[in-house]
């Protein structure tokens, strides 16, 4: 079975999705991921075809990596902060 991406068109191959009764390919032109299931029953055959696309960008590790590293900075200079207010609430006690 062959299905026409939504997009450009192109046909995309499914070749043995009658036999293996599920099959997923990709548009060789504009990357959409094609994903189809294929069910016989007595009085009726079945074929769902699912299209799906990423769109945005992709959020880098290295950036989110930044991101946790200046927030773990961030508690350990509060952790400091407070072990200071201590030690002089402490002090200013005795
Ligand atoms: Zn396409």
């Amino acid at each position: 079975m062959k299905v026409l991406c939504p997009r450009c068109g192109q046909p995309v191959l499914l070749d043995h999705l009658e036999k293996s009764g599920g099959q997923s390919g990709i548009c060789t032109k504009c990357k959409i991921f094609v994903r189809a299931t294929y069910e016989k029953a007595l009085y009726k055959e079945t074929w769902e075809v699912h299209f799906e696309k990423q769109i945005g960008r992709v959020v880098s590790k290295e950036k989110t990596g930044d991101c946790d590293g200046c927030l773990s900075v961030l508690g350990i200079s509060g952790v400091i902060i407070i072990v200071i207010l201590v030690v002089l609430v402490l002090i200013n006690g005795n």
